[in-house]
């Protein structure tokens, strides 16, 4: 069994921080991923424009560019992977951590082989793919959020033809496709089918779309729906997907869409059964893991949180922008830890 001072499941923007952090100290560190390096970046949509500037996105001190004011998804995955290369950071993806036993100084990883595939969220788990065993004095968390949708739970949401992750708008050019929720990933994936020549509904719970549209965003989708281009239901709420039709409620009564394809872009949430599982204490009503504030450690001793998962149910609170900061703070804690054992 390989042996390790660190183990970090994810090898996100945040889990790369914490490797190279880590390395950085003179700790021997491992990552491990059920996908590919900076997987949900991977799975972002194809034409996606990060909404800040690429200092804001660096980590390990090396510099990002870009060809324009804000990087696009391919200048970024990039970037991490040559950051990746930099660090020589070992790297073991397409590996799915299920259990991590054992106690501080001596926890005990267990894996298995994932296979690389295009949808995250259907990952599947194969008889015969080959499980491993890693032993760690710590452990860091940053497993991000991306992978778990949040659910409408009405009937039919399960049929192929929805989707929680938009990726490009060419197969829906002539299509019926509803887009439901009202922030940034909602409008940007309404006005992009839009734009493509789908005929695109959107429906929304609140009265309007969100304030936190981001300004360059905002205009244009209220001006498309003004203009009628886009068809637009607020305070209205999908109650049933069908095969060739979605029921919405609206504040006229219920109506009935004619549909072919559902892009419910309604957010992700943590993966709050794993921490749970590992016995990690969190406010049942955030569900903001208990940590302490100068190391990131939870309330398991050992086991350190990273990134977006350290924020609960506020999945806006931490981005790739703040969250790459936890690994000074976590790598400065383990080398604390063990160089005083
Ligand atoms: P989000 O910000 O969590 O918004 C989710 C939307 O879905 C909200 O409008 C919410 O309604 C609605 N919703 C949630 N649960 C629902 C339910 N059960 N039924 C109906 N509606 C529901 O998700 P997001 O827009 O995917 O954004 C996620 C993160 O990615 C954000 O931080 C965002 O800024 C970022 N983002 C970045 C880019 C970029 O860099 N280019 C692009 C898109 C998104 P309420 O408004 O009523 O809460």
């Amino acid at each position: 069994m390989e042996s390790f001072d660190v183990l970090i499941v994810g090898a996100g923007p945040t889990g790369l921080a914490c490797g190279i952090e880590c390395k950085r100290r003179g700790l021997k560190a491992v990552l491990i991923d059920k996908g590919c390096v900076v997987n949900s970046l991977y799975n972002y949509p194809t034409n996606m424009v990060f909404f800040t500037t690429p200092e804001l996105l660096e980590i390990g001190d090396i510099p990002m560019t870009s060809l324009n004011e804000k990087p696009v998804r391919a200048e970024a995955l990039k970037y991490y992977r040559r950051v990746a290369a930099h660090y020589d950071l070992d790297i073991r993806q397409y590996e799915r951590v299920l259990r991590i036993d054992g106690e501080d100084g001596a926890f005990v990883a267990q894996t298995r082989d994932a296979l690389p595939h295009d949808v995250l969220s259907h990952v599947e788990e194969k008889a015969g793919l080959e499980t491993r065993e890693y032993r760690a004095k710590k452990v860091i968390l940053a497993t991000g959020y991306y992978d778990i949708p949040n659910k409408l739970n009405v009937p039919g949401e399960d049929l192929d033809k929805v989707s929680h992750y938009y990726r490009e708008p060419h197969p829906y050019f002539g299509h019926d496709v509803l887009v439901i929720g009202g922030k940034n990933s909602a409008a940007l994936t309404a006005l992009e089918l839009w734009q493509t020549g789908a005929r695109v509904t959107l429906v929304h719970r609140a009265e309007t779309m969100s304030k936190s549209v981001k300004y360059w965003i905002r205009p244009n989708i209220d001006n498309r729906i003004k203009a009628g281009e886009i068809t637009a239901h607020f305070s209205s709420q999908v109650v049933e997907i069908r095969r060739d039709s979605v029921r919405v409620a609206t504040p006229a009564g219920e109506i009935e869409v004619k549909n072919e394809f559902v892009f419910a872009m309604i957010g992700y949430r943590p993966d709050f059964e794993f921490l749970h599982a590992h016995g990690i204490a969190y406010n049942n009503a955030t569900r903001r893991p208990v940590t302490n504030t100068e190391t990131l450690e939870s309330s398991r001793k050992g086991m350190y949180l990273a990134g977006v998962i350290v924020a609960g149910v506020h999945t806006n609170e931490i981005f790739i922008e703040n969250g790459r900061f936890h690994g000074v703070t976590i790598a400065n804690a383990i080398a604390a830890a063990l160089h005083t054992n």
